[in-house]
């Protein structure tokens, strides 16, 4: 067979990665940052996103031990809104995360809420026992959380996915060739809806603005990575399951979701390159020895990876801030020392 595998990784290798992290120290990172965030921008097709007014609205809340959960929605662009759970601790501690979901199901799932508009009352006096769910672990801790529904999943799949019994299929591949056509991406969209939520969760009373993380597991680790490479209010980032090299991963698996690929992405960056742009902000990489997205080379496409961003950290003096935790499982959350992290560095 004439396949073009060989000529996919000659021409990676020949013409990829363009805008490789190479700053030796702060001054120079700073020069890098202002290129490279300027370019992943424009190769995402961000500055092409339409303004509207958001015009948040509480449709229904439902109280639970340690917080109440309110479901939210507020526009994005003209015409496209987006629903949201917002935990509210009983005592916040002024922290805020954002908590955008992976593949397998919206924020429902990934809350382990359900809750639809005027479904409960804001009034009812009775106590729901807490869904077992980082988000909702994260809220009984006092953070307040965020957790919305990305483009194509949830509340928000397209016709050809919408209906009951579909809620974990999604629309993401549909969306990149009718997106991509337009100059803009499913990434680009995730990206702004996020920031258009962190625009909300900062003017909350009871949220510090200078106290909001983001954090995720597999695509919600890759919404987490690029809204902290491309907006510096994320005060810190948690990626699970979304941290390796483009070449022996997304380029030799394209099967996987559409909402990864970004056109020409690959001529200027790699994975380690994205993370380096969150320096020197506070970044907690979760990697399962076994998790099969890691790439051909496994938990070493990872390292690799690591090493890239952590040049970025030692740059600031920053290394402390480059959290790498190691499981020995596959692509799955486990979350062990998330808390701690969130507690030392939000
Ligand atoms: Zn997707």
């Amino acid at each position: 067979m004439y396949t073009t595998e060989e000529y996919i990784k000659m021409r990676y290798d020949r013409f990829g990665r363009g805008l490789a992290y190479r700053a030796r120290n702060k001054e120079e990172h700073e020069a890098w940052y202002r290129e490279a965030a300027a370019r992943l921008s424009e190769l995402l097709g961000l500055p092409r996103m339409m303004d509207t007014e958001p015009s948040p609205r509480k449709t229904s809340s439902r109280r639970y031990r340690g917080f109440v959960c309110e479901r939210w929605e507020l526009d994005t662009e003209p015409s496209v809104t987006m629903p949201f759970y917002l935990l509210v601790p009983d005592r916040p501690n002024g922290g805020a995360v954002i908590n955008p979901h992976g593949h397998g199901g919206g924020k429902d799932e990934n809350v382990g809420i359900v809750l639809r508009p005027g479904e409960t009352a804001d009034v009812s006096g009775e106590v729901h026992d807490a869904p077992d769910s980082f988000a909702a672990a994260l809220a009984r801790l006092g953070y307040c959380v965020a957790a919305p529904d990305a483009r194509g999943s949830g509340e928000r799949r397209e016709g050809s996915h919408a209906g009951d019994g579909r809620e974990r299929e999604n629309s993401h591949r549909e969306m990149l060739n009718s997106y991509i056509s337009l100059g803009i991406t499913p990434l680009s969209a995730m990206v702004w809806d996020l920031e258009r939520l962190l625009d909300f969760v900062e003017a909350l009373p009871y949220v510090d603005g200078g106290r909001i993380a983001c954090a995720g597991m597999s695509g919600g680790g890759m919404q987490t990575l690029y809204l902290a490479a491309l907006d510096r209010r994320v005060s810190a980032a948690i990626t699970s399951g979304y941290f390796y090299g483009f070449r022996d991963a997304l380029l030799r698996q394209p099967g996987n979701c559409g909402c990864n690929f970004v056109p020409g992405l690959y001529e200027y960056f790699d994975m380690g390159d994205i993370g380096a742009m969150a320096a020197p902000r506070p970044l907690f990489i979760e990697s399962g020895t076994a998790d099969g997205l890691n790439g051909a080379s496994g938990i070493e496409n990872v390292y690799s990876q690591v090493k890239i961003a952590r040049a970025a950290y030692e740059n600031f003096g920053a290394a402390d801030r480059l959290v790498h935790s190691v499981h020995g499982g596959g692509h799955v959350f486990v979350g062990d020392g998330m808390a701690e992290f969130l507690a030392k560095f939000l």
